[in-house]
C-alpha cells in the first residue's frame, strides 16, 4: 500500500514559457493600446497627474506622467488600496474627454475590486487623473 501522494510534475508551462508568454501579450497590449498619435490625433502631448485616495480621503499615493504623440496609449496603474489587486485603466475616459474637445479637466474612477476580508465590501479607493493637452 502506497500512503503517500503520488508526485506529480507541476502542470502548465515552464518558467521560461511563461516569461515568454508574458512577453508577448505585454507586446499585444501595446500593439492594441495604440499610440497618443493614432488615439487622438493633433494631439503633441498629453500629461496626466494621479492622485489616488482611500475611501476616507488620505492620499495614497501621488503620480504623473506625460505622453508624447509616439508614445503608448497606456494609462493604467494598480490600485494602492487595500484590495491589493485593482487595476485602474484611465486611458477610455481621457480618450473620451479629449475626443469631445477638452484641453483639461480631471475623470476620476473608483476601485470596485471587493476589499481584502471585507466581507464583500468594495475597496473604494478613488482615482482622479487630472489631464492637460498640447495639440500639434
Ligand atoms: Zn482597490
Amino acid at each position: 500500500m502506497n500512503f503517500y501522494p503520488k508526485k506529480r510534475r507541476k502542470p502548465g508551462p515552464s518558467k521560461n514559457d511563461e516569461k515568454v508568454q508574458r512577453a508577448r501579450q505585454a507586446e499585444a497590449q501595446t500593439r492594441a493600446a495604440g499610440t497618443l498619435a493614432t488615439r487622438l490625433p493633433g494631439l503633441a502631448r498629453l500629461e496626466v497627474r494621479l492622485t489616488f485616495k482611500a475611501a476616507n480621503g488620505v492620499i495614497l499615493a501621488e503620480d504623473g506622467l506625460t505622453l508624447a504623440a509616439g508614445d503608448s496609449f497606456q494609462l493604467d496603474a494598480d490600485c494602492p488600496g487595500a484590495c491589493g489587486v485593482g487595476r485602474f485603466d484611465f486611458a477610455p475616459a481621457l480618450a473620451e474627454a479629449i475626443s469631445r474637445g477638452q484641453d483639461s479637466g480631471a475623470v476620476e474612477l473608483a476601485c470596485r475590486e471587493p476589499l481584502y476580508g471585507g466581507g464583500g465590501a468594495p475597496c473604494a479607493c478613488a482615482a482622479r487623473a487630472e489631464f492637460s493637452v498640447r495639440r500639434a
